[in-house]
Formats: C-alpha cells, structure tokens, sequence
C-alpha cells in the first residue's frame, strides 16, 4: 500500500514536471494548437464534401471577389521582398502607407485619443528602396537591409507620441496601449521583446505591423513572432480561429475551403505560398 502511494506520487510529479515543461518550452505547435485547431481535431467535424467548397483555386478565388493583399508578406533577412516589388500605397493624413493598413491605424489613433487624450503619430511608414538606402548610408543602427525592409511593404509604422519616441515609447502609457492591445486593430509588435532569437532583431516598440485579423490576435495571444506563426502553418491544411478559417497553400495547386465562406483574402507570403483566409458561417 506504502509503495502503491509512492508510485502514484512519482507518477503525479513527473506528470507536473512534463507540463511545465512543456509550458516553459512550447513546441511551436503546443501554442498554435490552444487557438487553432485543423478540420481533423476530433472536435470539429471531418473534412467531407459537405462542410468543404469544391476544388478552387486563388484565380477563381479572386474572380468572385476575393480580395487580394501582401498583408501577411514575411519580410527579413532570410526572406528579402523581389527587387522589382512595388506595393499599393496611399495616403492617410500625408503618411503614406499600403492601403489594407489605414482602417486599422484610424481605429488605433482614435482609440488612444479616446483614452489617452493624445494623438498618435508616425515617425516612418512607407519607404521605396532608395529612401531606405539613405536611411542606411546615415548610420541608423535599427535600419534593416534595403529588401530585407518591412516598411518597403507600407505595413510597418513607427509609432510615437509627444515626449515619447523610439525605445521611450514603451514607457508611456499610450506606447503600453500599442504594445498590449494593438493586435484589435490589425496589427503586431513586429519585433517583440521576446522575439529576438526568431526575428533576429532586437525589440521595437515602436515598430507596429499591419497583417490583419484574426492573424494579428493568434500572433499575440500565442506570443508568437510573424516568421514562427507564417512557416508553421503547414501548406495545405485548415486552421480555425472562431469563426475565421486560414490556410496556406502553393499556389500552384487546387485547394477547398470551408462553404458559406465569405470575407476572403489572399496574400502571398514571401515564401512561395499564398496564406488564403476568411470568415466561414
Ligand atoms: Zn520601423
């Protein structure tokens, strides 16, 4: 009997040393699984022709009004944007940034006003490869390589606020607003304080990404960075995120999507495939 309860013991304490483990050194796939889950988890129905679309594809997709972004484009080092990339800009206010990004910075600034009583402002947003270049050539010890650049995307946006600028930013309460909830609005900490080791880059708070929702939420809540959360989603499989659905895929072949879906978009990702998501009823 004696022995019998010091087994279970053992037993119950190696349980509780594996889970916090496995809390404390998460497998990419522990966190994207508490939030996302593919159409073969037991709680969700099997992939069958009844909850999937026939066999489209992103030309079909985009003919019947999809819309098509480079919202979820990967952009470092290791995946520098094609030198001839040319993005759809515009302006908001005589910034200018990539159109998908501006709802999302509108809904930001008017959220902080509303709280703060202070206006947000952009230090940097979209920049052509020779305006990068320049940037470089004057020392600027955070500039990234020409094409290994998020803001030749119009995506990325440095953020400030008066008194508060670059790493200064965090220590206002408007900088810990952005840092703590801005993936509401679309966007990330796209070099997060825990993220240096995947992104290569040391932490920015003042450097806000627009990739979209639900993308943005499953990033933050997952404390994820943009490169873990783009290449471990594997190609071909649906995800789910409440009632958005997300899938990566080659462009090259047929996929399914889940019927009724609606609200799709379909963004290359600067790796070869394209990340297709909406919402599904
Ligand atoms: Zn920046």
């Amino acid at each position: 009997m004696k022995l019998l309860k010091r087994s279970t013991v053992i037993i119950i304490l190696v349980f509780v040393l594996i889970f916090t483990a496995a809390k404390l050194f998460p497998g990419e796939f522990y966190l994207m699984e508490t939030y996302l889950s593919d159409f073969s988890d037991k709680s969700i129905p099997a992939p069958t022709d009844e909850i999937l679309t026939e066999e489209t594809n992103a030309k079909k997709l985009l003919e019947t009004g999809a819309v098509l972004s480079d919202s979820l484009m990967l952009v470092n080092k290791e995946h520098p944007l094609p030198e001839n990339y040319s993005p759809e800009i515009t302006e908001y206010k005589g910034v200018v940034m990539n159109p998908f990004a501006v709802k999302g910075y509108i809904s930001l600034k008017e959220k902080i006003y509303n709280e703060f009583g202070t206006n947000l402002y952009i230090m940097s947003s979209f920049r052509t490869p020779k305006e990068q270049s320049e940037i470089i050539d004057s020392g600027n010890e955070y500039a990234a390589d020409i094409y290994s650049s998020e803001h030749l995307t119009g995506l990325a946006l440095d953020v400030y606020v008066k008194y508060h600028a670059g790493m200064g930013f965090i220590d206002s309460e408007e900088g810990q607003f952005v840092n703590n909830f801005c993936q509401n609005y679309g966007f990330i900490i796209r070099y997060p304080y825990y993220g240096e080791k995947p992104t290569g880059i040391p932490y920015e708070p003042w450097h806000i990404r627009y990739v979209g929702l639900p993308h943005s939420k499953i990033i933050a809540e997952n404390k994820l960075t943009l490169e873990e959360y783009v290449l471990s989603l594997v190609p071909s499989k649906i995800y789910v995120y409440n009632e958005y659905f997300i899938l990566r895929q080659n462009p090259e072949e047929d996929f399914c999507i889940p019927k009724g879906s609606y609200d799709i978009e379909i963004s290359p990702d600067n790796t070869g495939f394209y990340i297709i998501s909406g919402k599904y009823k």
